[in-house]
């Protein structure tokens, strides 16, 4: 691979698959008619599809840009094409219950795939990405009419979908939203504005479905009087074909940083007539509704998150291995001593093996949470099902701030890598550095997501979703008590652990001594520290699975791994070999350059500073 070019780490994505997760064993009968041999058909013509037809519009789409035309937007060239291969190769339902026409496979194996084409042109992946979290959101509570006539064309991507919040006044105080919507027999007229709109025109599909949160006239203030909507761009007759156009109107796109090929979108709604709308569920309930889409859309992020990281990594990998500069720090005196690849230098093997510990750490949380999701689906009804369901609501806020900050520090760290070759265009890396950054702002942004995490999900069920997690977690480091070899790593994560503990409680304190703003002044600190142990963790679990696999290797090949010139000369030859011995390094690298973090996290929130309150600004 060269540095210029996109290619999918296949081997990771299938070993969080098939020996992390083991996803060819879920217990759901749903998934009976499939098995490992078709899974990793599917993630090898995932792969072609994104390395052949997605990647190549990464950098098109991000020069053109979307054009905007009196209301209407083109996307940028070679968009409608992979848009039309994508959906005839049958991709966009993939994670759908086949009920409802998807492919019915499980959510990791989904996600592997968004991975593999986000990594590829993610701005491309924002169109049909959101349309998922709507149609699983409209086959969990629309009425039959949209089930029958509107979802089956989110599931086969003919129509696509977004996600309607934002307003001028309402960004992060969502409860500020003041889109009206009026009674007009069976349905509503909608009148407002929304803006920054994912996807909200575009010309790839014949019709849009916008999921749209509005407050019917005597409705409550704030959050618990929005109501949640769906607004179709062209009205839908009785039998499911379209109609006119509906009273909603893109007035603009904006000007990015990054993510350029996607439109974000401005919505004038309900100028003449007023814009058609239909109800889910009932009045006054659309947060609730919402939320359900948001969650999922939050682990999207954390998805397209690492997605871009990987593909940030994998291209400084390459070009490190390629660029040769300077010599050996042993022989920089002589100067006719070797050039060597900057691969070579500590330095920059810190910041591979930082971008490497941590991509891989996201990767496995994210479909962790795909399992997670896939797993409460299969316990529904049982004390399981309860606590797979508190282990989303606690890691859905991590998993989205943790994997997109660390996302944007892993593609600066990237391009720091290539030096200046990395700040100019010829390579992808600083499109990825610009791509990324949205990603702690939108769906939540990571200041609201930690408030979320402490004033929510921690305290949820009197606790009982946070000892769930905790006690996952302790699972996970003793059950690194099993490897004597790690044993320096489980002392490292047990010591991260418990600072997690002792800051909770801290906060905890804070918040019962009314100190509840000087808590949420650390809010990210919390969910920062949090977050560190939970991707510890995530590692502590592949390197489990990985120095057993390789001690059973050593044995086949007769190798003694305690004698480090053998055990060098064997991971030279065997690529499974080193496959496994790079686990257990990342597991060494973050246990003790990543996680020694958290004890100065710790102690930042054991301060209980109250100064970033009473400082003058
Ligand atoms: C490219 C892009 C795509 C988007 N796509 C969509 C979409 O499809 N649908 C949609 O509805 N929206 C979308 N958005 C909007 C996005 O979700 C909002 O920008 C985001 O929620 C933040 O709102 P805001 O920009 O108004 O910032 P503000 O809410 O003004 O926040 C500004 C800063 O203040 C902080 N802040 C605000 N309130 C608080 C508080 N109570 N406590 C602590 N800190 C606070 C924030 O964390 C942030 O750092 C998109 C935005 C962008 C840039």
């Amino acid at each position: 691979m060269s540095a210029t070019e996109f290619e999918v780490d296949q081997r990771d994505i299938q070993f969080v698959l098939f020996e992390q997760l083991k996803v060819q064993d879920l217990p759901n009968s749903s998934y009976k008619d499939f098995d490992r041999d078709m899974y990793e058909m599917v993630v090898g013509e995932a792969a072609k599809l994104a390395e052949e037809t997605l990647a190549p519009l990464n950098a098109t789409g991000d020069r053109h840009g979307c054009k905007w035309d009196d209301g209407e937007v083109t996307t940028p060239p070679g968009y409608k094409e992979a848009y039309k291969t994508y959906i005839e190769g049958g991709w966009q339902g993939l994670s759908i219950d086949a009920e409802h026409g998807g492919g019915g496979l499980p959510k990791p194996i989904a996600l592997a795939v968004v991975e593999m084409f986000t990594g590829a042109c993610s701005a491309f992946v924002m169109y049909p990405g959101l349309t998922v979290a709507v149609a699983n959101l409209l086959s969990r509570m629309a009425n039959d009419w949209t089930r029958e006539h509107i979802l089956p064309k989110l599931v086969s991507g003919e129509w696509s979908g977004t996600m309607c919040l934002t307003e001028a006044q309402a960004g992060s105080a969502v409860g500020d939203v003041r889109t009206v919507a009026r009674r007009d027999g069976d349905s509503y007229l909608l009148e407002g504005s929304k803006i920054f709109i994912t996807s909200g025109e575009h010309d790839l599909c014949s019709n849009i479905i916008h999921i749209m949160l509005a407050r019917t006239p005597d409705a409550p203030a704030g959050i618990r009087g929005l109501s949640l909507f769906i607004v179709p761009k062209y009205r839908i007759n009785e039998d499911g074909s379209l109609g006119d156009k509906n009273d909603i109107y893109c007035s603009g796109i904006e000007h990015k940083m990054g993510l350029n090929g996607s439109s974000t979108c401005t919505l004038s709604i309900g100028d003449n007539e007023g814009a058609q709308a239909f109800l889910i569920g009932d009045e006054s309930e659309g947060i609730l509704r919402m939320f359900s889409l948001m969650n999922e859309a939050r682990i999207g992020v954390g998805v397209q998150s690492y997605s871009v990281a990987a593909a940030a990594y994998q291209s400084a990998l390459a070009y490190a291995r390629d660029r040769i500069q300077g010599t050996r720090l042993a022989e920089f005196k002589d100067a006719h001593a070797e050039r060597v690849p900057i691969i070579d230098h500590p330095d920059v093997r810190r910041m591979l093996l930082s971008c490497r510990s941590q991509v891989e750490g996201m990767r496995a949380l994210g479909m962790t949470l795909g399992y997670y999701a896939d797993q409460y689906l299969a316990h529904q009804g049982t004390p399981e099902a309860e606590r797979y369901m508190d282990l989303l609501e606690v890691l859905t806020p991590i998993c989205k701030s943790w994997c997109s900050d660390q996302c944007f520090m892993v593609a600066s760290q990237a391009l720091q890598i290539f030096g200046g070759y990395g700040y100019i265009g010829e390579y992808p890396v600083e499109q990825y550095v610009r791509d990324s950054k949205v990603f702690s702002i939108y769906e939540g942004t990571n200041g609201i997501q930690a408030l979320d995490l402490i004033g929510r999900k921690m305290g949820q069920h009197n606790g009982r979703s946070f000892m769930a997690t905790m006690n996952e977690l302790n699972q996970r480091i003793s059950a690194l008590g099993d490897h004597p070899e790690l044993a320096e790593e489980q002392k490292a994560l047990e010591a991260a652990r418990d600072r997690l503990s002792s800051a909770t409680m801290t906060m905890m304190s804070l918040g019962m001594g009314g100190k509840m703003e000087v808590a949420a002044s650390h809010a990210c600190d919390l969910l920062n520290l949090f977050g560190d142990v939970v991707i510890a963790t995530s590692l502590a679990e592949q390197a489990r699975i990985a120095s057993s696999r390789l001690s059973e290797l050593s044995s086949e090949a007769g190798v003694d791994i305690t004698d480090t010139e053998a055990r060098t000369g064997w991971l030279r030859e065997d690529s499974e070999a080193r496959f496994y011995a790079r686990k257990v390094d990342n597991l060494r690298f973050f246990a003790h350059q990543f996680l020694p973090r958290t004890a100065g996290l710790e102690l930042q929130i054991a301060a209980k500073d109250a100064t970033v309150l009473e400082a003058v600004l």
